[in-house]
């Protein structure tokens, strides 16, 4: 018997090829955030595709937003295509943008060359893999002819290796990530094939200044060194506040096991004059500018403070504050200022919530096995579709390794891009309510 599924499957089966394909030749338009390189082009790629494939097709420039600029617009490609009755909304969400490439490559980082059943390249695995996979397999669905009810929509974001603000974060704003437009989103990051990611741990990036008192650098003694009592403060963050996060650990299902705590990352850490790369000519001159001899009145680092679900943002912050005025109280000359700079409280959808129960029903039909419920430890665009689309049922599901993610030889596996687009395809149908009697 050949069911109108089989057919499905068999009809994403047969394209292989093609979603490889598509894979490459979004690797090969490099889309490097920062800047924010090809966005439009990339958006245009997308865009002219799924319109040929009946797609109605918008085109949304964040004009103005932090980054968006005539030589690097912030534009993302939002497609919909309608059903043949009323129903619910599937999107698939994937961001286009990539990190740098580094160095350590032994494949061309943006020439999406195949090997070992694996396409490379910089953003193989975070995301356009998974961002193909979805295209193949909304493809399908309408190639298939089946009576779909209800909406597909696709879309290629910005930014979001950089917050999402100007991507997601801006549609959102314009109600594309809510009801009634939109009912169910999954987000092919690279979680693994059989695996659903149920949402995120909390964010805070927050910025600290310690200040000081200039002098000349060759009478330290007159001044206050502001990289000094930066160190003080670090010191702290060292031996006291990350053995403690070490020690708070979080029931959520969160992968890898190591971030089921507490962390803190110290981003960057600026003080004294701009930084310059000094190198000696033949005769021993600097050839760069040399330094004014100051002592720095001004110390600045940005702190990546990560939360797990039993914290709660305004203890994260006061923690952090209860330091510095410690060392207020205890060091001489010591002062110092804080700003926010961005935070995200923890997302974790239903585990029965319709999107999660359809995809985890469409990785047993195709793989033949039960999945597994994971938490990122990382935010990523989930939470603005959660805190300013109001929207639920939202995950992260998609192929690809995510240790492999921002890593030299990045790359995606063949077999999980088809399998992935399957499950994707049998989830759509499943949530748009299309059923086979
Ligand atoms: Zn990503």
């Amino acid at each position: 018997m050949n069911t109108p599924v089989q057919k499905l499957l068999g009809r994403i089966e047969a394209k292989r090829d093609e979603v490889t394909a598509l894979t490459q030749d979004l690797v090969r338009i490099p889309t490097v955030n920062p800047q924010g390189d090809a966005y439009e082009a990339c958006a245009h790629f997308i865009g002219e595709r799924l319109a040929k494939k009946g797609f109605a097709v918008e085109y949304v420039r964040a004009l103005g937003a932090p980054g968006d600029s005539d030589s690097h617009p912030r534009t993302k490609v939002v497609a919909r295509w309608h059903g043949q009755a009323p129903g619910e909304c599937v999107h698939f969400n994937s961001h286009i943008d990539v990190v740098e490439a580094g160095s350590g490559w032994t494949y061309e980082p943006f020439g999406g060359q195949v090997a070992n059943g694996r396409v490379y390249g910089r953003g193989t695995c975070d995301m356009k893999g998974g961002l193909a996979s979805s295209i193949i397999a909304c493809e399908a669905l309408i190639e298939s002819g089946l009576p779909i009810p209800g909406a597909l929509e696709i879309s290629g974001t910005v930014d979001e290796e950089s917050g999402g603000f100007a991507g997601v974060g801006y549609l959102a704003e314009r109600g594309y990530f809510s009801k009634p437009r939109v009912h169910h989103v999954i987000i092919p990051e690279p979680l693994g094939v059989d695996r659903i990611c149920l949402g995120h741990r909390g964010v805070w990036w927050g910025e600290v200044e310690t200040r000081g008192r200039i002098a000349h650098g060759s009478m330290p003694f007159l001044g206050d060194s502001a990289i000094n009592h930066m160190s003080a403060f670090i010191h702290l963050l060292e031996t006291q506040l990350q053995p403690r996060l070490q020690g708070r650990h979080t029931a959520e299902p969160v992968e890898p096991p190591g971030a089921r705590v507490s962390t803190l990352n110290i981003n960057s850490i600026h003080g004294g004059q701009v930084e310059q790369h000094y190198a000696n000519d033949a005769r021993g001159w600097p050839t760069a500018q040399t330094p004014a001899p100051v002592v720095a009145h001004s110390c600045r680092t940005v702190l990546d403070r990560r939360f797990i679900a039993e914290e709660n943002l305004e203890a994260v912050k006061q923690e952090i504050i209860d330091m510095l005025d410690e060392l207020k109280r205890t060091r001489p000359g010591f002062d110092y200022g804080i700003r926010d700079i961005m935070s995200f409280v923890p997302t974790a959808t239903p585990k029965d919530a319709p999107v999660v129960d359809a995809t985890a029903r469409a990785i047993a039909r195709v793989l033949g096995r039960e999945p597994s419920y994971i938490a990122s430890p990382g935010t990523y665009d989930q939470k603005h579709i959660v805190r300013t689309g109001k929207l639920q049922d939202c995950i992260a599901y998609g192929p690809g390794i995510l240790d492999l993610a921002h890593q030299p030889d990045e790359y995606v596996g063949i077999q999980e891009l088809v399998d992935s687009a399957k499950i994707m395809a049998l989830a759509s149908l499943d949530l748009t309510g299309w059923t086979s009697s």
